[in-house]
């Protein structure tokens, strides 16, 4: 069964104007479930993750700021999101969100997370939108429970995954593969275990090009229990912070060549949706939903 992961609490309160889209995360599950992508699914909300068990992938002093309103006005500044409850709250949830659509993914081969991909939080500090990273803290625990040996994090948002890639620097069990706009956001960048960088105003050709050759090169180098696969679609050239020019259908064939590419090789994958943040909202949520849409499509197919 294809389960889809989600909670009506995602959503996080922002004033008027800010250019985070913080009502997407609820929107667009509605929209999944009346386009009846989840027929025949699961949906299933997670519970909050404990503070001792975040404690995997980030500084206890940094997690109990986040809960008790601790950060400094830097830190907010770097985060760029106020603090409130609903932000502490969404942000418990869905770092535990990504971890349980690993744990069906790992069941079923294939979940989809419709929040997640929070790749620019650090071990003591979130950035950029980011709180908690759940893609670290996931792939450190399952391998930690001994579920997995291996896991491969595939971040194909415009931006590079920094965050991801310094918590895991060290760690040998997990691959960190980020394909980002070389000229962009974060400024610093950090070093992935395999980082391919994509010119500005690439389209849909030379992009799926790069990624073939990034999926055959990956291939090559690790054999994953687990993909978690995250396809922010920033990388869209409506995007207000991607400097890439795919298209709408650059993007759903981008997520058919990796579900069909990991999934046709027996590798389970959990889907994170990652950034977006065109300024027309339906549009913003049509691409979101590509990711689920092809995972229907390929859960029917290899699944
Ligand atoms: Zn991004």
């Amino acid at each position: 069964m294809l389960h889809f992961i989600s909670h009506p609490d995602y959503d996080i309160p922002l004033p008027v104007g800010h250019r985070f889209p913080a009502h997407k995360f609820t929107s667009l599950m509605d929209r999944i479930l009346r386009a009846g992508i989840a027929q025949g699914g699961r949906l299933s909300h997670p519970r909050p993750a404990s503070p001792a068990s975040l404690a995997i992938a980030h500084a206890p002093q940094y997690i109990d700021a986040i809960a008790h309103n601790h950060l400094s006005p830097d830190d907010l500044r770097r985060l760029g999101l106020p603090w409130s409850e609903a932000l502490a709250k969404r942000s418990f949830l869905a770092v535990e969100g990504t971890y349980r659509t690993a744990i069906k993914a790992l069941q079923f081969g294939l979940a989809c997370h419709g929040a997640g991909g929070t790749h620019h939080a650090h071990f003591d500090y979130g950035a950029g939108f980011c709180v908690f990273n759940d893609m670290a803290y996931t792939a450190r625990r399952l391998i930690a429970e001994g579920r997995v040996q291996s896991v491969l994090i595939l971040d194909v948002d415009v931006h590079q995954g920094d965050g991801t890639a310094r918590i895991l620097a060290r760690d040998d069990a997990v691959f960190t593969c980020s394909l980002h706009c070389a000229d962009n956001y974060p400024h610093d960048k950090a070093l992935s275990d395999l980082d391919v960088l994509i010119p500005s105003g690439t389209g849909d050709s030379d992009y799926l090009k790069i990624l073939a050759e990034t999926l055959e090169d990956l291939s090559g180098r690790i054999r994953p229990d687990l993909v978690i696969y995250d396809a922010g679609v920033d990388v869209h050239e409506a995007d207000a912070l991607g400097r890439l020019t795919l298209t709408d259908t650059g993007v759903k064939a981008r997520e058919d060549m990796v579900l069909e590419y990991w999934l046709g090789r027996g590798v389970p994958v959990a889907t994170v949706i990652g950034g977006g943040y065109l300024a027309d909202f339906e549009h913003l949520m049509r691409l979101h939903m590509m990711v689920f849409q092809s995972a229907r499509e390929h859960f029917s197919k290899w699944c």
